[in-house]
């Protein structure tokens, strides 16, 4: 186990001195850069450092504290971005070989606002191939390693940004979440994770995976650090037509307020199968949530254990038809071959990994003519009972708890010749995503091992305001 002590500012504290004054953008800079100095080698959590963008972006932020101009709520925070989320003239290689050399020609609409606030991007993180995975293994780059231990992976897909913040390299990170890919990895990295209500931030400028399901959100070292993020990136966006219109009230109001009479559901049909160790934190997150004034109740989710099959049907279905446009012209590589169509497959076979290959072909079958019905049609009617579930189990709860991952961080290779046993780690997230559903993790301690476990909590359609009550009520049950 490394030394994890040292901790850092909070993102709320650096930006607080850098506004006042007290503390300077570069030098809370350096620090972040010399922690990625000194491990980055072994954890991998970057496909690109931009120490020069970023020293630009401290001291610009820097000069305008002294110019008595206000940079802004994030000013000088130290940010990484998931590697699929474009950034103008720099690479966004999805962790493929198939976007080689592309260079986007616009800022997602999230990076163009977290620069507005001040933040200062100091990288690109490592992911699984298009976001398609649990441990970052399928990233064509190399795995990123989690920084509690290095034999073991950091989750996924978003494995690089939870790693990043974990480690250090920055104080707060951007994910995405299709079924689990920013709660799965906060829980393995022992960081918070959320992902927001589907529309609640804007889409533009992020890869496209499954568009039905993607949502981008943070990764920090707290609670209030998330609230922070969420108040800066949400909002609606004309950009994304499914971005929601309504303004949304701000996050780090909310959490001060406690849960003194809030519902906290516990799903009595819940899929078993977590790690005892897992199961025993969230016994204690219940209790800890009864002691600060909540009322546990029991809710059933019947359809929850569905999830997985839906979403085995859909996502691959979407990413199918998405991931057609890498056709060897428009973006990064090329296969030169004697004809169009051979040039369009050597691109693709060559381009793409294993696992993105096989969800492209799952994808390509379920929604094929005569098997659409059986199979993407079938997954769409479930996703339907999933989402009536959840809204019935939200008339008696106003939260619910469960596990984020049934396992602490596994091995290297451990699943690696198994899809299954890959899409198993996604269990408990994936059901809030095919219903749209905010989820966020909260890191509950650890296992015997030290292995840090996650406790997940759900609400329904734009709960956040009472979701972050009971996320900060956890985390101040543990200190
Ligand atoms: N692990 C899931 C998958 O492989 C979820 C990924 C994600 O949320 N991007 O599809």
């Amino acid at each position: 186990m490394s030394d994890m002590s040292s901790a850092p500012l909070s993102a709320a504290q650096i930006a607080a001195g850098v506004r006042a004054g007290t503390l300077k953008a570069a030098d809370v800079l350096e620090q972040h850069l010399g922690r990625i100095t000194d491990r980055e080698g072994d954890v991998h959590a970057f496909n690109l450092v931009m120490a020069d963008e970023a020293r630009a972006a401290a001291a610009a932020v820097d000069a305008a504290v002294a110019a008595g101009n206000d940079p802004g709520p994030l000013a000088g925070v130290p940010l990484a971005l998931k590697d699929n989320m474009c950034t103008r003239g720099i690479p966004t290689t999805c962790s493929s070989k198939i976007l080689e050399g592309w260079k986007p020609p616009y800022d997602a609409t999230v990076v163009t606002k977290l620069a507005a606030a001040g933040a200062v991007t100091v990288g690109k993180t490592n992911l699984d191939e298009f976001a398609m995975g649990s441990s970052t293994e399928n990233s064509a780059f190399g795995p990123t390693r989690n920084p509690h231990d290095l034999s073991r992976v950091p989750g996924g897909s978003s494995g690089g940004s939870a790693a990043a913040v974990a480690a250090g390299f920055a104080s707060v990170s951007l994910g995405s979440d299709t079924g689990g890919s920013i709660r799965q990895p906060a829980a393995l990295c022992g960081v918070v994770g959320v992902k927001p209500t589907y529309g609640y931030v804007s889409r533009y400028g992020l890869v496209a995976f499954a568009s039905s399901l993607d949502q981008i959100g943070p990764f920090t070292g707290n609670v209030e650090d998330a609230a922070l993020l969420m108040d800066v990136i949400g909002g609606h966006d004309p950009m994304d037509s499914t971005s929601i219109p309504e303004p949304q009230p701000s996050l780090v109001e909310a959490i001060g307020q406690g849960v003194e009479g809030l519902r906290v559901g516990r799903i009595t049909d819940l899929p078993q199968g977590a790690d005892p160790d897992v199961v025993d934190r969230l016994e204690l997150a219940f209790e800890a949530l009864q002691a600060a004034g909540a009322t546990i109740v029991d809710v059933e989710v019947p359809a929850f254990g569905y999830g997985l099959t839906a979403y085995y049907l859909i996502a691959p279905s979407e990413a199918s038809s998405n991931l057609a446009r890498y056709d060897g012209v428009r973006y990064g590589m090329r296969v030169d071959a004697p004809d169009t169509n051979a040039m369009y497959s050597a691109t693709r076979a060559a381009g793409f990994g294993e696992e993105v290959q096989r969800r492209i072909m799952l994808g390509t079958y379920a929604l094929s003519a005569g098997y659409y019905d059986a199979y993407y049609g079938k997954a769409l009617k479930v996703r339907r009972l999933i989402a009536d579930d959840f809204d019935r189990a939200y008339t008696k709860a106003d939260v619910l708890l469960t596990p984020t991952s049934p396992t602490v961080a596994f091995e290297f290779g451990s699943k690696g010749d198994d899809p299954l046993a890959m899409y198993l780690c996604d269990v408990y997230t994936i059901p809030t995503n095919l219903a749209g559903h905010p989820g966020m993790s909260v890191p509950y301690g650890t296992c015997q091992h030290g292995l840090p476990i996650g406790v997940q909590i759900l609400a329904g359609t734009l709960g956040e305001q009472v979701m972050f009550r009971a996320g900060a009520a956890l985390e101040r049950s543990i200190g």
